[in-house]
């Protein structure tokens, strides 16, 4: 199996994903999943979305994509996020808003689940400690599971006995024996410090994920932002990554 690029939280960042599938390219890596969170907080959902319904061989809808097609209550968002969903919401043409409401928030008919947010609510929990990530890794019997929505690049392990260990999300990690839960951080709105585009690579032969950022147009990311009048933090945060 060759290797495969695992890409979450693109949020309509254009300028991020261009960049990050031509760093795939680079890689030789010819597929990619996409782990939900196509759409909300970026500039160009027409662009990303039309992407994402075409190019990954996986792709499922983060809160964001089921916010704007409809699929959960919006008053679940923060204020800037809800903004740039119900901003979306008047930019998708009716087939766009259509194919977004068909994806669904898991993906568990493959060897590699992929869950946008955790496996016990693949909605909205946000699984940043050990805690939330052990609650996830019992559900689930596969060696790697892959999930997004913090935008912060990291794994844990679940070893045979129950103990888990966190692992920061950089560099090369080996999928030792048990099972692993997989962040590869945000495509396009990282919130690690780091304002670099986040993915992984993920290798089931030689058993390896690695952590890899790319840079990417982060001013024209901005531009376009303050273009539409989107928030300015969204704009703001970019530059920092956080
Ligand atoms: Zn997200």
């Amino acid at each position: 199996m060759a290797a495969i690029a695992i890409l979450s939280d693109i949020h309509s960042n254009r300028q991020a994903l261009d960049a990050v599938l031509e760093d795939v390219a680079r890689h030789d890596i010819t597929r990619w999943w996409c782990v939900g969170d196509i759409v909300g907080y970026g500039a160009d959902p027409q662009y990303v979305l039309e992407i994402c319904l075409t190019a990954p061989e996986r792709c499922i809808a983060g809160n964001h994509d089921l916010g704007v097609a409809g699929g959960v209550p919006l008053d679940a968002f923060s204020s800037w996020a809800y903004d740039a969903v119900a901003w979306t919401q008047t930019v998708l043409g009716l087939e766009q808003r259509v194919a977004l409401a068909q994806l669904a928030p898991t993906d568990f008919d493959h060897a590699v689940p992929l869950v946008h947010a955790s496996v016990r609510d693949p909605i909205w929990e946000y699984v940043l400690g050990v805690e939330e990530a052990k609650a996830s890794l019992e559900l689930v019997r596969e060696h790697v599971t892959c999930i997004g929505h913090t935008h912060i690049p990291a794994a844990w392990h679940r070893a045979e006995d129950g103990t888990i260990t966190e692992v920061p999300g950089q560099g090369v990690v080996e999928l030792v024996p048990g099972r692993w839960l997989i962040n590869p951080g945000s495509v396009g709105q990282p919130r690690d410090d780091d304002p670099r585009a986040a993915w992984a690579r993920l290798d089931l032969d030689a058993n390896t994920v690695e952590f890899i950022r790319t840079p990417y147009d982060i001013a024209g990311a901005q531009r376009a932002i303050r273009a539409v009048g989107l928030p300015e933090i969204l704009a703001e945060r970019l530059g920092e990554g956080f």
